[in-house]
């Protein structure tokens, strides 16, 4: 029976690079499971896009002198060759400057407005009297109400990831030319976040299944109440208020950014899969829908979306939220502004995709966070990519190429130690599959590497290049058993690594893609045609260390 998988991925502010905290945050963890989804015969369904609207893209066209719309061009073409490159295989990703988005964040406001989900009043707003213009939340800067971290924007603070009103800011101030804001009347709309308190609770006991962060920072959230917020702004560069009198005015962007998910579907159902319907399948009844994000998006996926989606009506509600926590760059937070962070343009520029997608993987900040050093990178690299995989593939099968007439070795009859490693093996990969389909995808790799490390240990004691010599029978069966094993590793390797796994697919003499052929052993019979293999990974030299140290930060 396939199952419907809906993955959707945050969306990323279309004004600068990607880095690597986002990829291990949220692309890569989904990326891996719509794999193997897919490799499993799931129906799979993975949109984001790029989020254009909202002030992180004004301020960035304002500094550059260009307009909003060109800076979140610019961005979604290099967002998209990224994707490309490192494998990131999404069914849609587009942008929420479509007209299709427009329409479906109308479709949602107007369909609220109706149930009576959303009312207007008069708010009095922050306005710049120097810069003369209404400043949204991200224009204002303070101290945290909270924590009292300074440099914290009126929206929500970064540092302890709080929500707030502007207002409540300690010592704000423009953020462009640092005058204090005065306060001006506004008519907006609001939404009222507490009707849906009561059943977001009752929803989020049924969440067993949910990592112990997101389900404990959700409920105090919900138990510490909900308040109703504002979903328009005095902004000129956004979704338009499908309202009269409300022409100045747009859709605010966090209400109308999480709405990407669903219309992104509908514009992959019309453009992709050809039939304008199709995007029900994964959102009505039976779909199981999960969505990867970084820790500071967390209540905008279990609580704010859910409402959202609880007020529309029969649209399916998030199954699973793994938000993971942060990656650090080289013992300290990223920090975009001060340039401490890795950028995955600049890496991909320069070394392979496989090799970050494996160290992401296994030092994955699933429960709590994690480092990313150049020092671990190259060390994981060549002792573990190299060393132990890449080393157990390339000796096996140039041995075989060259001495068994490039084909798979007819085997005799099998040992203890034959029938035991295979056993081993497929074991490890129904452990793989399993850690995966639960969001556990540090335990998963590792599990795929200790598989490939017991192969080793049993070529060590095997040793098929010496045995060759003297008894041919013995070196062709624990070869074959190897060839064995190889094939099934590149299975488990395959959502982590898809680059090599296609690669040793090819060198085992099949056809076609790794992704279709499902996950389980696949048959290997004896005399299968073998293509020439090639080293699958490349040892790093130790000085690239300081070299990409050195850049960091600067
Ligand atoms: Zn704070
Ligand atoms: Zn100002």
């Amino acid at each position: 029976m396939s199952e419907k998988i809906f993955i959707g991925v945050a969306w990323p502010y279309a004004n600068g690079s990607l880095h690597l905290g986002q990829i291990a945050g949220a692309n890569l963890p989904a990326d891996i499971f719509a794999r193997y989804h897919r490799v499993k015969g799931n129906e799979v369904l993975m949109v984001s896009g790029s989020d254009q609207h909202g002030t992180p893209t004004t301020i960035k066209a304002e500094q550059e002198g260009k307009t909003p719309k060109e800076i979140a061009d610019f961005y979604q073409k290099e967002f998209l060759d990224c994707w490309q490159k490192l494998g990131i295989a999404f069914d849609l990703y587009t942008t929420t400057g479509t007209r299709n988005h427009a329409e479906v964040a109308q479709d949602i406001f107007l369909k609220l407005l109706e149930k009576d989900y959303l009312y207007k009043d008069t708010v009095s707003q922050a306005y710049c009297p120097k810069c003369r213009r209404f400043l949204p939340d991200r224009y204002i800067e303070g101290t945290c109400p909270f924590c009292h971290t300074p440099g914290a924007r009126g929206d929500q603070c970064e540092a302890c990831g709080k929500l707030m009103d502007a207002r409540e800011l300690i010592d704000a101030h423009c953020r462009i030319c640092g005058t204090p804001p005065v306060y001006k009347d506004s008519e907006q709309f609001f939404l009222r976040l507490p009707a849906f308190r009561d059943t977001l609770l009752d929803w989020i006991k049924t969440k067993t299944q949910w990592r112990s962060n997101v389900l404990n920072f959700t409920t105090r959230f919900l138990e510490e109440g909900l308040i109703d917020r504002a979903i328009t702004r005095d902004i000129d560069w956004g979704v338009p208020v499908p309202v009269e009198g409300f022409d100045n005015k747009r859709i605010y962007v966090w209400f109308e950014a999480v709405i990407g998910y669903l219309s992104a579907s509908k514009q992959w159902a019309k453009e992709i899969a050809g039939d304008k319907d199709k995007w029900r399948d994964f959102w009505e009844d039976g779909v199981k829908s999960y969505y990867f994000l970084g820790k500071d998006n967390i209540i905008f996926h279990t609580i704010i979306w859910p409402a959202m989606l609880l007020g529309y009506g029969g649209l399916a509600l998030p199954y699973d939220v793994p938000s993971n926590e942060f990656l650090t760059i080289e013992g300290r937070k990223i920090s975009t502004s001060k340039n401490w962070a890795v950028w995955l343009p600049d890496y991909l520029e320069r070394y392979d995709p496989d090799p970050l997608r494996y160290i992401l993987s296994i030092n994955m900040p699933e429960t709590s966070d994690t480092d990313f050093s150049w020092r671990e990178f190259v060390r994981r690299n060549n002792d573990e990519l190299v060393a132990t995989y890449g080393n157990l593939v390339n000796r096996v099968l140039t041995f075989v190429y060259r001495n068994f007439d490039g084909k798979v070795p007819e085997p005799g009859e099998l040992s203890d130690a034959d029938k035991s490693l295979i056993k081993n093996t497929i074991s490890c990969l129904e452990q793989t599959g399993e850690l995966i389909s639960k969001c556990s995808f540090k335990q998963a790799i590792m599990t795929a590497m200790s598989a490939a490390r017991e192969a080793n240990r049993y070529l060590d004691e095997k040793s098929p290049w010496k045995v060759i010599k003297e008894d041919r029978q013995a070196a062709a069966t624990s070869l074959y058993i190897a060839i064995g094993v190889i094939s099934q590793l590149m299975t488990m390797f395959y959502p982590f690594l898809p680059f090599s796994s296609q690669k040793v697919h090819e060198y085992l003499g099949f056809d076609g893609k790794v992704e279709d052929c499902g996950w389980q052993p696949l048959p290997l019979p004896p005399g299968q045609k073998l293509r020439e293999p090639q080293p699958l990974f490349t040892k790093l030299d130790e000085s690239i260390i300081d070299e990409e140290t050195k850049r960091i930060g600067t």
